[in-house]
């Protein structure tokens, strides 16, 4: 039998801007995926199928094999920390920034802030790189809510427009890094599937190249 290869991806945002690129790299479902409850979806190539899951879950089904290749958010990735990935291509679809933010002026003047946030991996290593000490609260939402009602002094939260954060009364203090969405792929598929996988990372490769000269013409 032949190789199969195996694409994860989240719904919402990363799907919406991923299957433009991946149908210029000559790849697209058999079906709508949003209008679709199948977790396992066919496409228009006999071998390659996709599989949806949640966001933060894409670099463990990579990492693990359950997927060959996968699409997350650098902030994902970061929080995952990266062991048995590849990351070969920013799709630069998805951008935005993790920030640290609170109520104006606050990170300046707390000793050991309490920080609330989903990314507590990333922010304890970011504190930690300055050499300050926080107490972190793991949230898995409505980050903006905690410093107004008094569970936490900041939070780390990734931020697009700022609008969820001033409509809060907060404002981002700090970038702790730039984010958009990446390609990643099994350390082991990439050695066994070279020969299915090499191609769709040229072909995406191309289709950002292409997508970025065309919006700077
Ligand atoms: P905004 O109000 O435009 O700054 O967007 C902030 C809200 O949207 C926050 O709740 C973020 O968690 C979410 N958000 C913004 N950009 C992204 C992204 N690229 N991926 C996932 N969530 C995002």
């Amino acid at each position: 039998m032949g190789q199969t290869l195996t694409i994860a991806l989240s719904k919402g945002r990363i799907l919406e801007d991923t299957l433009p690129l991946l149908a210029s790299a000559g790849i697209e479902p058999a079906e709508d995926p949003d209008a679709s409850r199948r977790l396992v979806l066919p496409t228009n190539r006999a071998e390659v199928q996709l599989v949806i899951v949640r966001a933060t879950d894409v670099p463990t089904y990579v990492a693990h094999g359950g997927a060959d290749l996968g699409v997350a958010g650098k902030d994902t990735l970061l929080e995952h920390g990266g062991a048995g990935l590849y990351e070969p291509l920013d799709l630069g679809i998805a951008r935005c920034r993790l920030m640290v933010a609170g109520y104006p002026g606050t990170t300046e003047r707390l000793r050991r802030p309490r920080v609330a946030t989903k990314f507590v991996n990333i922010s304890r290593r970011y504190f930690a790189e300055q050499g300050r000490q926080a107490e972190l609260i793991k949230l898995y939402g409505s980050m903006e809510l905690a410093p107004i009602v008094g569970l936490a002094d900041l939070i780390v939260d990734l931020v697009d427009t700022g609008n969820t954060l001033r409509a809060n009364g907060l404002e981002p203090l700090a970038t702790i890094a730039p984010i958009s969405a990446r390609l990643v792929v099994n350390r082991a598929a990439m050695k066994m599937k070279h020969r299915l996988i090499e191609p769709v990372t040229r072909a995406l490769g191309e289709a950002v190249n292409e997508r970025d000269r065309s919006t700077v013409e």
